[in-house]
C-alpha cells in the first residue's frame, strides 16, 4: 500500500475540475512539506527556473511521504540542474517554429496536422519539450480556432487533427464543442486525436459533459495519455479511462524515457501491464527531446536500446512502446 496524502478525487461525473485545477500546488515548498521531505526546500533552484511550478493536489497524493527519490515527485520538482546551460540543448528542439502553417497549427506530417490548442497544463513536468514555447502568440483555441479550421478547410490532405498543448483538456467542453461544430462540414477530416496529461494527473475532467461531446462526434476519435511511471495509474485514473472508452475512444499512451524515473526495465514492463489493465496500449517511448534545462533527464540511445530489448523479451509485442526520437525535417518520429 502507497501512503497517501488524502483521499483521491473521486470519480464523480459532478465534481468541478475547474476546482481543482485552481487548487493545484503552485509552491514546491508546499509540496515538500506534505511530503514530510522539508529539507529539500534548500536545494530548490532560485525563482522557478524558467517554468512555472504547478501540481494537481490529487497526483501529489499518489506520492510516497518521505521518499525524495519518489518517481512522480521528481517529474515535477525543479532542480538546479535546469539553470545549468548543456551543449546541444536549445530552446525550440523539435523545429516547432518551423512546421505552423496557421495561428497554433504545426503541420509536419502527412494527413495530420496538430493543433496548439491551449497554453497551458494542469501539471507542469520538468522535463518538457514545449517549457519554451512562446505561446502567448500560438494558441489555435484564440479566435475561435478561426484559423486552423479555415487551414483544415484548405487542406484536403488533413485526414487527423491532433489537438495537443499545452493541454487542450484545460479548454472548457464549450470551445472543444465550438471546434468540432466547425468541422461538421469537412468531409475529409475522419478522426480527431486528443493528446492529453490530464486522464491522469486531473482524471476528474473526464466529466459527465465531457464524454456526452465525445461520444457524439461524427468521428473516430483517439485519446492518447501521457504517463511515465505505474505509480500514477490509481483508480481514479481507471475510471477515466473506463469513461473515455464508454464513449468509444481507442486509448492509447505516450511516455518519455527519464532518468531516474523510469529508465528500468521493472518499471517499464510494469507501466505496460498497468495501462493495458486500463484498456490503454502503450504507443510510444520518446527519447527526450533535448531543450534547454532538461539535460539531467536524458538517458544514453544505447541505454535506452537496450532496455527495449529486455521489454521485448518479456512482454508480448503489443506491450512494448516503440522508441522513438523526434528528428527536425523527418517524415514521421524516428524509430530506434
Ligand atoms: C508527433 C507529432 C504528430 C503525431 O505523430 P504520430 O506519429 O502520428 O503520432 C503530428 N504532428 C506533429 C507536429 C507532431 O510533433
Ligand atoms: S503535460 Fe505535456 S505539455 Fe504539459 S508540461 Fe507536461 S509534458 Fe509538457
Amino acid at each position: 500500500m502507497i501512503p497517501a496524502i488524502g483521499p483521491n478525487p473521486q470519480p464523480d461525473a459532478r465534481s468541478d475540475w475547474r476546482q481543482s485545477l485552481r487548487e493545484a500546488i503552485t509552491d514546491p515548498r508546499e509540496l515538500l512539506a506534505l511530503l514530510g521531505l522539508q529539507e529539500l526546500a534548500d536545494r530548490l533552484p532560485d525563482g522557478d527556473a524558467g517554468f512555472a511550478f504547478k501540481v494537481p493536489r490529487g497526483f501529489a497524493a499518489r506520492m510516497r511521504k518521505g521518499d525524495p527519490r519518489d518517481p512522480l515527485l521528481l517529474q515535477v520538482l525543479p532542480q538546479p540542474a535546469e539553470l545549468e546551460r548543456v551543449a546541444g540543448f536549445d530552446d525550440d528542439a523539435v523545429g516547432d517554429l518551423d512546421a505552423v502553417v496557421a495561428h497554433g497549427m504545426l503541420h509536419k506530417y502527412r494527413g495530420r496536422a496538430l493543433l496548439i490548442a491551449a497554453g497551458s497544463c494542469a501539471v507542469n513536468c520538468r522535463y518538457c519539450f514545449r517549457r519554451h514555447f512562446p505561446y502567448a502568440g500560438e494558441i489555435a483555441a484564440a479566435g475561435g480556432w478561426r484559423e486552423a479550421i479555415a487551414r483544415a478547410r484548405a487542406d484536403a490532405s488533413i485526414r487527423e487533427l491532433i489537438l495537443s498543448g499545452g493541454d487542450p483538456l484545460v479548454l472548457s467542453t464549450q470551445k472543444l464543442t465550438d471546434l468540432t461544430d466547425a468541422l461538421r462540414g469537412l468531409q475529409h477530416v475522419i478522426r480527431l486525436r486528443i493528446h492529453s496529461r490530464l486522464p491522469v494527473v486531473l482524471p476528474e475532467r473526464i466529466d459527465e459533459a465531457f464524454c456526452a461531446w465525445l461520444a457524439a462526434l461524427p468521428l473516430q476519435r483517439v485519446v492518447v495519455l501521457h504517463a511515465n511511471h505505474p505509480n500514477e495509474l490509481d483508480a481514479s485514473v481507471g475510471a477515466a479511462c473506463a469513461r473515455l472508452r464508454a464513449a468509444g475512444a481507442t486509448l492509447l499512451n505516450q511516455s518519455v524515457l527519464l532518468h531516474g524515473i523510469n529508465d528500468d526495465a521493472d518499471v517499464l514492463a510494469e507501466l505496460s501491464e498497468r495501462l493495458f489493465a486500463l484498456g490503454v496500449l502503450p504507443y510510444y517511448l520518446h527519447q527526450l527531446d533535448r531543450v534547454h534545462g532538461t539535460a539531467h533527464f536524458e538517458v544514453p540511445d544505447a541505454r535506452a536500446e537496450a532496455l527495449l530489448g529486455t521489454l521485448r523479451a518479456r512482454l508480448p509485442g503489443y506491450l512494448v512502446p516503440r522508441l522513438v526520437r523526434e528528428v527536425p525535417g523527418e517524415a514521421s518520429k524516428h524509430a530506434l
